[in-house]
């Protein structure tokens, strides 16, 4: 069973979609990982949602992604003595440390940190940006604003604050338990909100000790301004549009899209574009040509991963979503604009060995024609280096490791197999080539091209291309 594009597709499950019956459905329509949200999901469900994706995986015979996405420190109001109150602009409005339902003059922010970290002419945004309020005056325990954009605040709203830099981690103590829980039952990317500066992503590295990746959530303006140390610190990174567009003005979204697409495909790290991409298929069974276009320029920009939110987690069409963005992938990625494109921004090799090999490769493959490229690889690292070329020939990787095979589900055009390690080079080149047919890659006698590193099984020693016939 092969997909018959490059780009990968991300579904995040939610009630729509949490069965054994409808979590197959979505795979064979075209989910390559599957996202498990933890502002929403208990650990409970969370165990029992990765058991499901794991028996629907040994069903179908694919290596399927898992990817945990961990909350962050999501701040909200804490409540009114009405339940809500109506702020008109001009006014002043006051957020402080006093644990008492608010009124139209006052509301308790139930964040002290935060508070001590406002300055005056800071932004501070509440659900999504509806409403705005600019700090004129601010304590450690009090900060009065004048309200800019009125609008309604009401029990418990989210506050976005695009101007402060929040002296905390990432991480909040729901963060680490929902980590080591889902560490425990094997999950093979974890996605951290919110993430500000590098320390950020080193200190969820540190916790996973190798036993889960970790995915970079780009949505704080913060990270734009550290971006190039977070993309070398982080496996991989996820432009969030959603809250990306609250903490930064709307318009400014599809550049910074684009930024983070280069960026982290110069630096070979898979990238996934997130959020609202087919929104009304959420109630419609069709998309608007809007998201349709959405969807291609993420595709166009040659992105890792697109993924789905509420389309599969709790909208009515979740299977329709799915193949929506599978029929939109393919279309493109036959157009020929789309080579072009693709070559154009083709990231120059680095000097190492593998990188050197993973560019000789490509170029290989493209003079021949060869029908695949075949990659030896324990820990992924291989196959990530050859993707980052984004060659014409599929990719085929091969590893004794199945979360190594599970974590490239995630990476543009990597078809991973488990096998266990090759004996010798003839063993290397035979059973490459035979893979390769037996997958649907190459018929017999076609050729196809083998990257590997001797000796057998050793990570980072890349060091040999081979050209083979399929059997
Ligand atoms: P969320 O992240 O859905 O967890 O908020 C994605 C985004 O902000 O776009
Ligand atoms: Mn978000």
């Amino acid at each position: 069973m092969r997909r018959m594009r490059r780009v990968k597709i991300i579904a995040t499950l939610g009630p729509a979609s949490i069965s054994n019956n409808m979590i197959q459905k979505l795979f064979l329509a075209g989910a390559d990982v599957f996202r498990i949200n933890m502002s929403h999901a208990s650990h409970d469900s969370m165990r029992q949602q990765v058991s499901i994706i794991r028996e629907v995986e040994s069903k179908v015979g694919r290596p399927i992604g898992i990817m945990v996405d961990l909350q962050g420190p999501k701040l909200r109001l804490d409540v009114f003595t009405d339940n809500a109150v109506m702020l008109e602009k001009g006014q002043k409005f006051i957020l402080d440390a006093v644990k008492q339902p608010g009124n139209i003059e006052r509301v308790h922010l139930p964040h002290p940190e935060i508070l001590a970290s406002l300055e005056p002419g800071h932004v501070i945004l509440i659900d999504d940006g509806k409403v705005r309020l600019r700090v004129v005056e601010a304590t450690k325990t009090r900060a009065v604003t004048v309200v800019e954009v009125a609008g309604k605040a009401s029990n418990r709203k989210g506050v976005s604050l695009p101007d402060t830099t929040i002296p905390v981690s990432a991480m909040t103590d729901k963060d680490r338990s929902d980590l080591e829980a889902s560490l425990e039952a094997g999950i093979d990317w974890i996605a951290v909100s919110f993430v500000q500066r590098p320390e950020d992503v080193a200190e969820v590295k540190k916790i996973a000790r190798g036993r889960a990746l970790v995915l970079s959530k780009i949505e704080k303006p913060q990270a734009i301004t550290r971006l190039d140390e977070i993309i070398e610190l982080s496996d991989a990174l996820m432009v969030a549009r959603g809250d990306l567009g609250v903490e930064l003005p709307i318009e400014k979204v599809p550049g910074l899209q684009k930024r983070i697409t280069r960026s982290a495909r110069r630096m070979g790290k898979p990238v996934v574009i997130a959020t609202q991409m087919l929104e009304s298929m959420i109630t419609s069974p069709v998309p608007t040509r809007a998201e349709v276009s959405d969807v291609a320029t993420a595709v166009f920009d040659g992105a890792d991963a697109i993924m789905l939110s509420a389309e599969s987690a709790a909208g009515q069409y979740p299977e329709e979503a799915v193949s929506t963005m599978n029929r939109v992938a393919e279309e493109v990625e036959s157009d020929p604009i789309y080579r072009s494109i693709i070559n154009n921004q083709r990231a120059k090799a680095e000097a190492t060995g593998a990188d050197a090999i993973a560019m000789a490769t490509h170029d290989i493959a493209a003079t021949l024609d060869l029908k695949a490229i075949i990659a030896w690889t324990a820990s992924g690292a291989t196959g990530l280096r050859i993707a980052r070329e984004r060659p014409e020939a599929p990719v085929l990787t091969l590893t004794p490791n199945i979360s190594a095979a599970r974590r490239l589900a995630i990476a543009w055009g990597i078809h991973a197999l488990v096998t266990e390690d090759a004996h010798d080079v003839d063993d290397m080149a035979t059973r490459a080539a035979e893979l390769a047919a037996s997958e649907g890659f190459a018929k017999s006698a076609e050729r196809v091209i083998i990257v590997a590193g001797v000796p057998f099984g050793t990570p980072g020693a890349t060091n040999m291309v081979r050209i083979a016939y399929a059997p």
